[in-house]
């Protein structure tokens, strides 16, 4: 099983930008630390359990952190159940209320993430960022191309980039006088050629740690798709700490696209590698199903394991020997390969029976 962190040549990696590093938790964002992998609830603190629940499947499918909505004084008093609860480091998400933020980084949040802009008066701000520091824990200042200032919105009808670049420029002077530096920054649009200009023009000008994503990037297919153009040409480049794929939808497939793409630029060597045929008539067994079952449990195992599901006998059991372990349709159900061995039929369901002996396989 390979864990090792390859660059591929052929994608032109550049350097990784040399950024201060800031803990959520016990997860690092910057400096040195692996590019980080974060979504966020569909549902606010308040809902606990259902915040639960989905941050259990995030973390299985290799979240590291978790940004939650705090809109209210309901979603404050839920916090701190939430956050003693959680798998992952909670980060909440504030606008408008500066009480909430300062309430959030009170009561066990991870992070913060606030736009000064909507945040209100300095002084508001100066708040928000003491009951951060009293707390040890970080800001994102987000920027957002849907919600910049008003006298930023002449340059952002010329130059998108260069605006949201400025208010982020601007948020870093203000805070950064105020004594606190403990910050990660992220300038987002809907466009990905404007979210690169304006991450790469940001990232000239300082060394704080940058979470990089695409805003409303879209429904999953072609959301992940302008994702993953825009972070690609952001990381190839050497800059992005922290990223999120912004989806509409299910967030677990917001991980699981980042995750593929960070494996695939040769920045993480920890997620295991599912590789499934796209199936035609020949095909035995339910190889979507299956591998996207599998995908979705062992996402987060922190193992390079490889992992073959194929439908038919053509290719599938040349592509399951090859992988660590796999299983390859037959016209009487699944056969399962381990290491390049053929085990024999696999009896009952047949991703239960793959979960179980790849369980069995990352406890050897
Ligand atoms: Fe079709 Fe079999 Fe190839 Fe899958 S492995 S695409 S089922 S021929």
């Amino acid at each position: 099983m390979s864990q090792d962190c390859q660059r591929p040549a052929g994608l032109g990696m550049a350097a990784r930008r040399v950024t201060r590093q800031v803990l959520y938790g016990r997860v690092a964002v910057g400096g040195a630390a692996p590019v980080s992998i974060q979504s966020m609830c569909t549902v606010p603190a308040a809902a606990r359990e259902r915040a639960l629940t989905e941050i259990g499947a995030l973390a299985r499918a290799g979240c590291q952190i978790v940004r939650v909505a705090v809109k209210d004084d309901d979603d404050l008093e839920a916090l701190p159940a939430l956050c003693a609860e959680s798998p992952l480091p909670v980060v909440a998400d504030v606008h408008f209320d500066y009480r909430l933020a300062v309430g959030a980084a009170e009561r066990g949040a991870a992070g913060l993430r606030i736009n000064p802009g909507n945040i209100g008066a300095e002084e508001r701000v100066r708040a928000v960022a003491s009951a951060a520091s009293a707390a040890g824990i970080p800001i994102r200042v987000g920027v957002n191309a849907g919600s910049l200032e008003k006298d930023l919105r002449g340059l952002a009808a010329k130059d998108l980039a260069g605006a949201l670049c400025e208010s982020a420029s601007r948020h870093l002077e203000a805070i950064a006088a105020m004594g606190f530096e403990n910050l990660v920054f992220s300038l987002k649009a809907s466009d990905p050629g404007v979210t690169v200009e304006a991450n790469m023009r940001f990232a000239r000008g300082n060394d704080f740690p940058l979470h990089i994503g695409v805003t409303e990037a879209g429904p999953a297919l072609s959301g992940a798709a302008r994702s993953v153009v825009a972070l690609t040409r952001l990381l190839t480049a050497g800059v992005g700490d922290t990223v999120r794929v912004s989806l509409a939808g299910d967030p677990v497939s917001e991980v699981l696209v980042a995750s593929a793409m960070l494996t695939a630029l040769g920045l993480r060597g920890d997620f295991p590698r599912v590789i499934a045929c796209p199936t035609c008539g020949r095909c035995h067994i339910d190889v979507a199903a299956i591998a996207g079952r599998i995908e979705r449990e062992i996402n987060g195992c922190g193992r390079g394991i490889s992992v073959a599901v194929m439908g038919c006998e053509v290719n599938g059991p040349g592509e399951a020997r090859e992988a660590d372990i796999g299983v390859a349709g037959s016209p009487k159900g699944a056969v399962l390969f381990r290491r390049g061995v053929v085990e024999g039929p696999l009896e009952g369901d047949c991703a239960e029976g793959l979960l179980a002996r790849i369980a069995e396989m990352l406890r050897e």
